[in-house]
Parts: structure tokens; sequence; C-alpha cells
């Protein structure tokens, strides 16, 4: 797909901020999804697509979705939860001034490295670690991400957001999961659903234990 289809169809789903199309537009999807799907149909499909260890990579919909949620500044220090392939991590890094990101799964941590490094990009650290207990060493952040769903709204991760912060996290409510943004206001959370969602589950002390089943709400 060239990217102004790309930007086009983007656009035509809600997602308006040019900042965000413009990020999307610059980094190269094809680099972080396994060779089997790197068709422009599969690529940028509506479809999470396998990163290996039973793992996805979200869409490219649900990712502009999400960062433009975040509304992020160039000031701004990121946490993300949930490495994967590496893709929102390299999309966060060209719209903030640091993104903190963490995986549990070491492989896909390392890999994830190597090809946003490939990228020439700086500004991202990364951690290999239970991301649902968050990352105390570097909080508060301005922003987190959280890219696996979470049985609650993880308080653990709202305590390390800065004073008008802003999170973004799948959250399982009866069945399904949904898209949060929860703001810090004064100290008090303000969270608000914006889309339904089809994430990995959030494994660990705040999210869900290991051995159960894939997708989180069923
Ligand atoms: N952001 C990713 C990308 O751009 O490819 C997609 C993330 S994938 C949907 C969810 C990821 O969260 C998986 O790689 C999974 O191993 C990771 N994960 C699940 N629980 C975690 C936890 N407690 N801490 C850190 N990573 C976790």
């Amino acid at each position: 797909m060239n990217n102004k289809k790309l930007i086009d169809s983007l656009t035509a789903k809600g997602i308006t901020d040019a900042a965000v199309l413009d990020a999307i537009g610059k980094i190269p999807r094809e680099r972080f999804v396994e060779q089997p799907f790197r068709t422009v149909e599969m690529c940028y499909g509506e479809s999470p697509l396998p990163i290996g260890h039973n793992q996805t990579i979200s869409s490219v919909y649900t990712v502009a979705l999400m960062t433009q949620a975040l509304a992020l500044d160039k000031k701004h220090k990121v946490l993300e939860i949930g490495t994967g392939s590496g893709y929102q991590a390299a999309v966060l890094s060209l719209l903030s001034a640091s993104v903190f990101t963490i995986e549990r799964i070491r492989d896909l941590s390392l890999k994830a490295r190597r090809i946003i490094e490939s990228l020439n990009i700086h500004t991202v650290t990364f951690i290999i670690g239970d991301g649902s207990i968050g990352f105390r060493e570097y909080a508060p952040y301005d922003r987190v991400l959280i890219t696996a769903c979470s049985p609650d709204i993880p308080l653990s991760l709202f305590n390390q957001l800065d004073e008008g912060g802003i999170m973004v996290a799948p959250v399982a409510s009866n069945g399904f999961q949904n898209i949060c943004v929860i703001e810090k206001k004064n100290g008090t959370m303000f969270s608000k659903e914006i889309a339904p969602a089809n994430f990995v589950k959030l494994i660990g002390k705040n999210g869900y234990e290991a051995q159960t089943s894939k997708r989180c709400g069923f």
C-alpha cells in the first residue's frame, strides 16, 4: 500500500491527527512483521498478526487509534507495556522525547530492539520483565500505553502516571474488551471507552496468570 492510500484509509476511519498519520507513514511496518505476512493486504489489514510465542502485532488502525488517544507531545516520556514486535514503540518514538518499553518475553524484546536500532531510532529503552507493575525507576510518565488486555485498569500503572497524564489500555469487561482512555486530573481517575478491542492478555502480578487462555474476556 502506498502512503497516500494508507493515510486515506486511516483518515476515513477517524484518524485525523496529522502527526500520528505522519509517524505511521514513516515507520516501515513490514520490517516488524514475520516473512509470511509481508504482503500489503496482510501487513496493513484489519487483523492482528502472529509474531511468535503466541503473541501478536496489532493492526495498523489499532496502533493509530491508541497513539492518537495518547495526545502525544515531543516533550513526553512514555511507558509502553508489551513491546511485542516493537512497531508501536517505533511509532511512539517519533512523537515523544523518550519511550520505555517493557516486554516479558526476552526473545521478542531482543528482536524488537534489533529492528528499532537498525532504523536509527535511539530514544527507546527496552526492559525485559513484568510490565503489569510498571517501572518505578523512571516514573512518573506523561503517557502510559498498555498493549495487552488487562482484567482491570491497573492501579500500579495509574500511580506511575504524572498529574495531567493519559493512559490508554485495553480492559476486559463482561466477556469483551474495550480500549479505555484514562486521565489523571488532581490525582483522580477519569476513564472512557473509545472502541472494542481484541488483544492478547497482560500476564503478570497485576494482570492474568500465565496459564489462563490466550485472549482475555473469554
Ligand atoms: N505493542 C506490540 C507491537 O507493536 O507489536 C504488540 C503487543 S502484543 C499485542 C502484547 C505483548 O504484551 C506481547 O508481546 C506480550 O508478550 C506482552 N505482555 C503480556 N503481558 C506482559 C507483561 N506483564 N509485561 C510485559 N509484556 C507483557
